[in-house]
């Protein structure tokens, strides 16, 4: 089944894997093992977000594994979620039960976050096209775009050099043999993300070691190529049902409401992992319509800002294919589109404008038959007579469909025999 969220421009997996080998060869090198999973008994720091993920890593690295976990906790006071709060709180009481002697309270520390639409406003990661090309996540839910990288300082750094700061306290006091910082990151997590590929937590792993002068230190997650820490979502999930643990006071939600919104991407991928597995879903998510609306509304804002903060195209000239020119022409997609085909649904983006646009059914197929050399108003013609059965109207939806592609730009109209001139 393919999930609902999805990067829109990309492949299956963003793992580089050239990259990790080199990078693992030097870990070989400098501590004889690239990664080494901690024995019962041993200690590990859990950054820990309170979803779903990271609440069901806490309980493995316990129930599973042996371990003694340390969670740290970090909270940006601009961006406080209540309902990280309740999570973190409910599932202590639970662990605190289940492992009284490998439990450890949660570490909560303030730090500042980033806000991924913010950044994707700045003007400087707009001009570079080729970044928020590579970098879309597509929620089909809400329909919705989002540039799933922060450009900024990389946020691991920030949590590693606090965790590191909390191990040291605690193998001063209580766990000597503490040099592991697990992150909450799954297997399924490298398809959506770069950022949370093996290659990239290798290589600030690398980049920390160094600046520590101390190769022991390993930053990681349920990501390892080694079996015995590869921990996919539904794993972990069915550990936690075998446990009886309630997984619904989790929380994945990105929108500040009292109630999951059930919408966004989090949410989505949360309620996708149930549905797969055929698990009853315990989570409580927002329904009403004022909610979803409300929701629906903050969104698309948001994105609408963005967009016309850039667009200019009102300014130029507007051009009129008409039925008695359309047969001088013929149509070429723009040098600023880029398209990719999602679900038989062509989405066109505008490098320019840093736009998105779904071709609807008929839209699709004609933009598969352009960029294939059936350019002419002819050709498009016969292709939409062979599909569809209403041909009277055929000819006018086609001039409309064309009229607006050369005037939003996405298609370039150039007159027969231009070529032969050149
Ligand atoms: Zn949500």
């Amino acid at each position: 089944m393919k999930t609902v969220v999805s990067p829109a421009f990309q492949k299956n997996n963003f793992e580089d894997k050239p990259l990790l080998q080199q990078l693992d060869k030097i870990f070989l090198t400098k501590r004889k093992q690239v990664f080494r999973i901690p024995k019962k008994g041993e200690s590990v720091i859990l950054l820990l977000s309170g979803g779903l993920d990271s609440t069901n890593l806490w309980n493995i690295l316990m129930g599973k594994y042996g371990l003694h976990v340390y969670p740290v906790h970090f909270l940006d006071p601009n961006y406080f979620f209540k309902g990280e709060e309740e999570s973190i709180c409910y599932y202590s009481k639970v662990f605190k039960e289940l492992y009284p002697d490998l439990f450890h309270p949660v570490e909560i520390m303030r730090t500042s976050s980033h806000r991924l639409l913010k950044t994707l406003q700045s003007a400087a990661v707009i001009s570079d096209i080729g970044l928020v090309i590579r970098n879309l996540v597509y929620n089909r839910e809400s329909d919705n775009y989002k540039v799933s990288i922060s450009y900024e300082t990389n946020p691991f750094y920030n949590y590693f050099f606090n965790a590191y700061a909390y191990a040291q306290r605690l193998r001063a006091s209580q766990a000597k043999d503490l040099n592991t910082i697990i992150v909450g990151l799954l297997p399924e997590d490298t398809a959506l993300h770069r950022n949370s590929t093996l290659t990239v937590l290798r290589s600030i792993n690398l980049s920390l070691c160094t600046i520590l002068g101390d190769f022991s230190w390993q930053l990681t997650g349920a990501i390892e190529e080694d079996k015995k820490f590869y921990l996919p979502r539904k794993v972990l999930i069915k550990y936690a049902i075998n446990k009886k643990i309630n997984l619904g006071h989790t929380w994945s939600c990105m929108e500040n409401f009292k109630i999951q919104c059930g919408k966004c991407g989090p949410c989505v991928i949360r309620r996708d992992a149930f549905k797969q597995m055929g698990i009853k879903d315990l989570t409580v998510y927002q329904n009403s319509l004022l909610d979803r609306l409300h929701h629906q509304l903050s969104l698309k804002k948001r994105l609408f800002n963005l967009l016309s903060s850039l667009d200019d195209r009102n300014k130029n000239k507007k051009i009129n294919i008409t039925k008695s020119n359309v047969g001088k022409y013929y149509f070429t997609p723009a040098l600023t589109i880029d398209w990719t085909i999602v679900s038989n649904q062509v989405h066109l983006f505008d490098k320019k404008y840093g736009e998105i646009n779904i071709l609807n059914d008929s839209g699709s197929l004609l933009w598969q038959h352009i960029i294939k050399g059936k350019n002419t108003f002819h050709q498009l013609l016969l292709i939409l007579k062979k599909r569809y059965r209403n041909q009277q109207r055929l000819p006018n939806d086609l001039i409309l469909f064309l009229n607006n592609c050369v005037n939003n730009q996405s298609l370039v109209l150039k007159e027969k025999g231009e070529n032969n001139k050149l």
